[in-house]
């Protein structure tokens, strides 16, 4: 499996897609090698597969004409541009609303938030990734990286086999669990879980006994997003997601009652997974040859969807820093200044995760903290300020 190619990328999620369309617009030749044979997922569909995109990847998105490209978003309400809704997004389960927001000052043109559908821009970001050449290449699980002075080599799995393939730089887009942040000497610092989230697909007995909207309790938070979609938080140190144990009917059912404090039923069970507010970085996110981008560099809680903007930002920072490396047309240090520029987002992402937990806790200190917010959440400044920061405005 030896390839010519510039660039080999690690994963063909959002990310990794996104910055093999930005090398290959610059005239590099990508290899994408991804681990699933199959692209498609319930998860990456609607309403699981929803995905909150900021004003930044926005923006990134209808430079490239890729916006335009994707239909969920048109379909899918949008504040700014179609039927509005009073609510405008959330900090820890805490709304803030449209009517609250002052967008005086702001620039006019593009919407500040949209909703898009994973799946959907998965499919957007390959149709146009093929078009500019680059390989994608399916069944290909990363076991193995180790650089040398001229390139890298990178050990796959595929059909049983281990194959070598050969580039001169390997860019990891492998989401929260990389491997090649594992096998590329990458220290990742952080957090550890406070909470098992659970996405879920259910048939609920009493549904009208829930209440609606997101419902911090004593114990955690719900939300039922659509009937039986349900999104919960069980702050049990993230020890259930750590035991890797599929969610069965009954334990879904003992966490949301314990949750919800009330006794809903759930008949059946037709998909779950889950997740927790774990919040790591990679300390440098270069070491020779090896580059980190998205989730493969940083993980933190979905709450309040930062994570796809984030990884967004990463790709269209790297793409043409790499590619004109490659090209030797790059100053000293410019491939140096994707890190001094994109760590330091990242840590305040990350941090921003961390604070809604901190105000989501089910302690006295926690409810207190709740509180303050929710007060200042319903001012005008406050609501603003909110604002700004989930769609990246500031
Ligand atoms: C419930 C939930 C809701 C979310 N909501 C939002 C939101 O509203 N807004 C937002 O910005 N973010 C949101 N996020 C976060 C967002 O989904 C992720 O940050 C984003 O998917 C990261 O993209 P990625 O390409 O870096 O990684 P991934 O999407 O994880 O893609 C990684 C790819 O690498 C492949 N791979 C893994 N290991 C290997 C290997 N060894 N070899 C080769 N390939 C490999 C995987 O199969 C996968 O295709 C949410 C996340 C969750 C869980």
């Amino acid at each position: 499996m030896n390839t010519p190619h510039h660039v080999i990328i690690a994963g063909a999620g959002p990310v990794g897609l996104l910055l093999a369309c930005e090398l290959a617009l610059a005239k590099c030749s990508v290899l994408i090698l991804e681990k699933s044979d199959d692209p498609h997922s319930l998860l990456k569909q609607l309403p699981f597969g929803i995905r909150g995109l900021n004003a930044p990847s926005i923006e990134a998105l209808h430079r490239r004409g890729l916006l335009e490209e994707m239909e969920v978003p048109k379909r899918l309400q949008n504040p700014f541009t179609g039927t509005r809704t009073k609510q405008a997004g959330h900090f820890a389960g805490i709304q803030f609303e449209h009517d609250n927001i002052d967008t005086s000052g702001w620039p006019q043109g593009l919407p500040y938030s949209l909703l898009s559908e994973m799946a959907e821009l998965e499919q957007v970001l390959t149709r146009r990734a093929l078009s500019l050449g680059v390989e994608i290449r399916r069944g290909a699980g990363i076991t193995d990286v180790a650089q040398d002075a001229d390139g890298v080599s990178v050990t796959a799995s595929m059909a049983g086999q281990q194959r070598t393939a050969r580039a001169a730089w390997l860019v990891g887009c492998d989401g929260a669990r990389s491997v090649v942040r594992k096998q590329g000497g990458f220290e990742f610092a952080g957090t550890e879980p406070e909470f098992t989230g659970y996405s879920a697909k259910v048939d609920l007995v009493d549904a009208e006994l829930l209440a609606r909207g997101r419902v911090v309790t004593e114990r955690g938070m719900y939300f039922q997003s659509q009937p039986g979609y349900l999104n919960l938080q069980d702050f049990d140190g993230g020890a259930f997601h750590q035991t890797g144990e599929p969610v069965t009917r009954d334990h879904l059912q003992a966490v949301l009652r314990r949750i919800s404090g009330v006794n809903v039923a759930i008949g059946a069970l037709h998909v779950a997974t889950t997740w927790t507010d774990r919040a790591r970085q990679a300390t440098s996110y270069r070491n020779g040859r090896i580059l980190l981008a998205g989730d493969a560099a940083h993980i933190h809680a979905p709450l309040g969807g930062q994570g796809l903007n984030l990884g967004i930002g990463d790709a269209m920072n790297l793409g043409w820093k790499l590619a004109a490396t490659i090209h030797n047309e790059a100053p000293d240090g410019l491939l140096d200044s994707y890190q001094a520029e994109r760590h330091p987002v990242g840590v305040r992402v990350l941090d921003w995760s961390r604070a809604q937990v901190a105000v989501m806790r089910p302690t006295p200190e926690g409810r207190a903290l709740n509180a303050i917010f929710r007060d200042l959440i319903n001012t005008r400044h406050g609501a603003t300020y909110f604002a700004c920061r989930v769609w990246g405005l500031i």
